[in-house]
């Protein structure tokens, strides 16, 4: 997106959305309704519904339909495969439209979410490919009278809930390897972050994807979120949310066994060594926890660095916050953007107030930013933390950075691992045995060496320990969703149990 185009103008009024069901745009009626105001700007922007509990039933039942009757799930797999390339053809028409919505609705960038929207294309376009490549397997090694195969099949009715930090990538992230399976789907997104989840539901309409396999209901994760993973007809949920309320799924999924999939928090180690190029790692360490305001499940939110650098390496950080733009989000120039509700705004700002409380030093940010309306946070780099702080241990889901010395790279493994988290990690080195001895013995389900949040359709995403069950994307993210079968074939005569 071009920095100097002018700033995109607000909606005159906010835009009401219905839900989908079975291919029919439901309004609101006598629901009630969820209005959602810009946290950049604190103007209404979208009115959704909030869907009862019959809604949700409603929504099951088709895609439990479509998902019995073969529309999808038994067709051959080029055919879903021609529907999800098409699907990629239209975001891309519609990205300007799609990005609009994202910005307005989480507050992020607008030049970031045109970013992120490009790149849900390329991820239709692999899971086109990750459908007509799914396959089972032989056993040609079981005697001459007995075959064996294992075979892959969806795994069903499919109950999507989402995040408001990303809410057309992460769901995108899910999307496309779903249908690849051949599953159905109802999603819950976020109560704040509902508009591009709707309107992926009117491109996968437009693309061909047959009326019933995609549903979306709207409403709050108390009520229909619960609903859902309580469901007795939804065979997988995979939800991706916080690690308190992946918990309180697990014991809901417990009635009918039905399988999960939980992409959760994170508490993710940067670790810096001495002789990495420190010009590099400080902008990778900057960009791990200022983009998307810190509210990345893989926001780098630790630095461990070699003290021998600690400050010099601190100061290049702080140099780095300084000059990033944060400011209105419909600005093409920006590069952070408001914090996306008020609730989490709080909770940054409690964490602030506790990290100075507990005696940690403030290096640089530490503040709120007034720009006359909406919520925004300067970017904060915290010195002298140490590992019992709140702010070292909890998940801040802001641009909130603890920076902890280290000595010898055993010391580094071990602060990268004193957590309950396990979600991503980055090692900065120049060093390869340092780098590869640390990324096999950090425990994290994604790793970087020398970058940061980086990644695209074909490496999976998913945690270690208490970041979750599961993987989404590449060909692990497809297979996901399928279940296996053992068939066992006869060949001949049977020898016979009865004479
Ligand atoms: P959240 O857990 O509050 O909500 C996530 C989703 O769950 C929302 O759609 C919400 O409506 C729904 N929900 C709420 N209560 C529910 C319940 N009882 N049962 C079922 N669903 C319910 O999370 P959030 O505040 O939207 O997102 C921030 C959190 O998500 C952070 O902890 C972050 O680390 C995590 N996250 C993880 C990943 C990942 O891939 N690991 C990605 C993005 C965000």
């Amino acid at each position: 997106m071009d920095k100097n185009a002018p700033a995109l103008s607000l909606p005159a009024e906010p835009r009401e959305f219905g839900f989908l069901v079975g291919g029919q745009w439901i309004a609101a009626g006598d629901r009630e309704v969820f209005e959602r105001s810009s946290p950049a700007h604190d103007v209404p922007v979208s009115k959704v519904v909030k869907c009862t509990p019959a809604d949700l039933d409603m929504a099951v039942a088709a895609a439990r339909e479509a998902f019995e009757d073969g529309r999808w799930s038994r067709i051959p797999a080029v055919e879903r495969a021609n529907v999800l390339l098409r699907v990629a053809q239209i975001i891309r028409r519609r990205a300007d439209e799609i990005a609009y919505w994202e910005t307005l609705e989480n507050g992020k960038p607008i030049a970031q979410a045109r970013s992120e929207v490009d790149g849900t294309a390329g991820m239709f376009e692999y899971a086109a490919g990750a459908a007509r490549a799914l396959h089972g397997d032989a056993f040609n090694n079981l005697g001459d009278g007995m075959f064996g195969l294992v075979t892959r099949e969806p795994i069903g009715v499919v109950g999507l809930i989402t995040p408001w930090n990303f809410p057309f990538l992460i769901l995108c992230e899910r999307v496309p390897y779903i249908l690849a399976a051949g599953c159905t789907i109802v999603a819950k997104p976020s109560e704040v972050t509902s508009a591009t989840t709707l309107l992926l539901g009117e491109v996968l309409q437009e693309a061909g994807v047959p009326d019933g396999v995609f549903n979306v209901v709207t409403g709050s994760g108390s009520t229909i979120g619960q609903a859902m993973t309580e469901h007795l007809d939804i065979d997988m949920v995979s939800f991706t949310g916080s690690t308190a309320v992946g918990r309180s799924c697990v014991q809901a999924a417990a009635g009918n066994f039905k399988k999960l999939g939980l992409e959760l928090g994170g508490k993710n180690p940067q670790i810096v060594f001495a002789d990495a190029d420190l010009e590099d790692a400080a902008d990778g360490v900057a960009f791990g926890i200022g983009f998307n305001t810190g509210q990345c499940c893989v926001s780098g939110s630790r630095l461990i660095v070699e003290r021998s650098v600690a400050q010099e390496f601190e100061q290049l950080v702080a140099s780095k916050f300084e000059k990033i733009k944060v400011g209105d989000p419909l600005d093409p120039a920006t590069q952070v953007g408001a914090i996306t509700t008020p609730a989490q705004n709080k909770t940054i700002m409690d964490y602030i107030t506790k990290g100075r409380e507990q005696g940690a030093r403030v290096v640089c940010g530490g503040e709120q930013l007034d720009f006359g309306r909406g919520q925004y946070i300067a970017p904060t780099v915290f010195g002298d933390v140490t590992g019992d702080m709140a702010i070292a241990r909890d998940e801040i889901f802001g641009p909130v950075l603890s920076v902890m010395p280290f000595d010898t790279e055993e010391e580094a493994i071990a602060i990268a691992n004193d957590t309950v988290y396990g979600l991503a990690a980055s090692v900065w080195t120049k060093n390869i045995d340092k780098a590869l001895n640390v990324t096999r013995r950090v425990r994290a389900g994604r790793f970087w060496v020398n970058t940061t949040l980086s990644g695209g359709p074909e490496l999976p995403i998913g945690g270690f320990k208490q970041s979750g069950w599961g993987r989404e994307a590449g060909v692990y993210g497809v297979e996901e969703y399928t279940q296996i079968k053992s068939v066992h074939i006869e060949i001949g005569k049977r020898d016979p149990w009865v004479s």
